[in-house]
């Protein structure tokens, strides 16, 4: 499947490596777990995180009494899955009117995100309106509208340098004239320092507080999983300026290091809600910790 697919060089930087590991050990021994920290370090997992995982398997294995490498595998599957959580919290958007607001940083994947979900919400028959708030960049304008076109939805867009908090008062406004289900705004990426970032981000937000208190809001944080522990920063960063109740790891088909995952997982107290898998307008899952662990331990 997609998934699957998606993770095949994640799972070539970490399951790969990770049985060939395995496979060169005869006993179970503080080496063998030693070379596993390493792998799941260099594979972004990131220290603390990986600290925990090994802490974990080590439990296993002297609790279970395992003794045969290749029986280690399945026992990281399980501290994994356990990491991950069970409850899977899924981007939850049958309240209507909704509001979704997109931020992260410039080029993590932002625009293709809001097409992929506009096209997604299309689809399954709700009425999407977009909002290029994003007005810094000429070509994010003209990017997010090439998707609005794709499938079909509306887009409110101002100018190039124009205030992006007009553009999301007009698309509010928008929004409840033409009744629809949900709305999807982009917000700017240009963002240099945390005052900077809050100031941008604040002035949109008080405009959807205050213009759309019907309206359930959401406000997703994309990061780019081939920046690795950067992504893991970004989340932190955004955490403190913002309430944002999810996250959307983007460009996971496009890293050998899927560890971060687990990184942003256990380091940011938000939910990972979606993964992008792809540049096409499919290649956007829920996510789900135990089909993802399986697709890239099982
Ligand atoms: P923005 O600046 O945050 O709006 O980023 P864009 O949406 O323009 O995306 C930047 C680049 O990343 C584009 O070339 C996208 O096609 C690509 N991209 C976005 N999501 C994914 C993904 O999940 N996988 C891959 N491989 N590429 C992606």
């Amino acid at each position: 499947n997609r998934l699957k697919e998606g993770l095949t060089k994640a799972k070539k930087g970490i399951t790969d490596r990770i049985d060939d590991v395995l496979k060169s050990y005869t006993k179970v021994d503080e080496e063998l777990l030693e070379e596993l920290e390493e792998i799941l370090i260099t594979a972004d997992v990131g220290v603390n995180t990986t600290m925990n995982i090994i802490d974990s398997l080590r439990d296993k294995i002297k609790s279970k009494g395992i003794t045969d490498p290749m029986d280690v595998r399945n026992e990281l599957k399980i501290v994994v899955e356990e990491l991950l959580g069970e409850e899977n919290q899924k981007l939850d958007v049958t309240h209507s009117p909704t509001i979704i607001l997109m931020v992260g940083v410039n080029g993590v994947g932002k625009t293709t995100t809001i097409g992929k979900l506009a096209n997604r919400y299309k689809s399954e028959g709700k009425k999407v309106l977009l909002a290029a708030g994003d007005t810094f960049r000429a070509a994010a304008i003209e990017q997010l509208e090439v998707w609005a076109n794709r499938s079909n939805v509306d887009i409110i867009k101002h100018q190039e340098g124009a205030d992006p908090g007009a553009v999301i008062f007009d698309a509010v406004k928008a929004a409840k004239a033409r009744k629809v289900d949900l709305l999807i705004c982009d917000t700017a990426g240009r963002l240099h320092n945390k005052a900077n970032l809050m100031n941008e981000l604040g002035k949109v937000f008080k405009i959807v507080d205050r213009e759309f208190p019907e309206a359930k809001k959401e406000v997703l944080l994309v990061v780019d999983a081939t920046t690795g522990q950067n992504a893991v920063a970004q989340a932190k960063t955004f955490k403190e300026v913002a309430d944002i109740t999810g996250i959307v790891l983007t460009k996971l088909d496009g890293t050998a290091k899927g560890g971060v995952v687990l990184a942003v997982k256990s380091e940011v107290d938000v939910p990972v809600k979606l993964i992008g898998v792809g540049e096409k307008v499919e290649d956007l899952q829920d996510f789900d910790a135990k089909a993802f662990s399986d697709a890239l331990f099982g």
